[in-house]
């Protein structure tokens, strides 16, 4: 099988691909084995985000119903309150129906407001209730690197929801180590690292967010994988310092067991 290579690829990345096959093979030697790998979860193991998307078009067109502001404005204001919730009580779909909420008040006329309440515990539980599907490829590449590798789980979010999505997901017992922080920064990296006794030249993070998991890992000195996902929410964007030498890209998940 050609390296790291795919016929199909639906990000337009194989050349990435390629060159960071012979990145890692480079650093750590054709078939190393007794890495560490830190894994993201939200659409690096699991589909999420498209769930918050989904909510946010059901939201919108609730509110475009009732008249009063467009899509725009609405977008604006959830996200304002989506931020301030973030800082003030954590990520999580519990956090996300309560800025739902907020936004009512702002742009809604007043008697509309008890039914729009309605609405939004049901756009919320349909959020809540959402089943995270494992990505094609996942558990099958997991149990091959589980083999040669020591596998790390590090998401964001609400523990309560990531706890139980792992559950749900069977994935739990390839990882030896969860973490759940409030924030994937560099210094959340460096605790890690030292807590579970990690030789950052020997640690990996991989994961679809070049904010929360690719750029904080390089900032702490690992080295990353970055996993494009279609549906990465925007503020999880970034600029990845490509010519640092120490971040490679894959077009999709299987082929990490090609590249370690
Ligand atoms: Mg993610």
């Amino acid at each position: 099988m050609e390296r790291g290579g795919v016929a199909h690829n639906a990000y337009g990345r194989l050349r990435a691909a390629d060159r960071g096959d012979r990145l890692l093979d480079m650093v750590f030697g054709t078939g190393a084995a007794g890495l560490n790998l830190i894994f993201d979860a939200d659409d690096t193991l699991w589909e999420s985000n498209i769930h918050f998307l989904e909510a946010e078009a059901a939201f919108i067109a609730m509110l475009e119903r009732v008249g009063g502001c467009g899509r725009d404005a609405i977008r604006k204001t959830l996200r304002y309150h989506e931020l301030k919730i973030i800082a003030e009580a954590g990520y999580g779909r519990v956090h996300y129906v309560t800025a739902l909420h907020r936004v009512i008040p702002e742009l809604a006329p007043a008697h509309y407001h008890k039914n729009l309440r309605g609405e939004v515990e049901q756009i919320g539980r349909r959020l809540l209730n959402r089943r995270c599907e494992v990505m094609p490829g996942v558990a099958e590449t997991l149990e091959v690197l589980a083999k040669r590798h020591r596998l790390l789980l590090f998401t964001k979010g609400h523990p309560d929801e990531q706890l139980a999505k792992l559950e749900h997901s069977g994935l739990r017992r390839f990882f030896s180590r969860i973490g759940v922080p409030w924030e994937k920064n560099s210094l959340n990296y460096q605790l890690l690292l030292a807590q579970a006794e990690l030789d950052p030249a020997r640690t990996v993070m991989i994961g679809n967010s070049p904010r929360s998991d690719i750029n904080p890992a390089l900032e702490a000195g690992l080295y990353a994988v970055y996993i494009p996902y279609l549906h990465t929410w925007e503020l999880e964007d970034a600029a990845i310092d490509h010519a640092c030498g120490r971040v490679v890209t894959v077009t999709a998940f299987p082929h990490l067991s090609e590249v370690f």
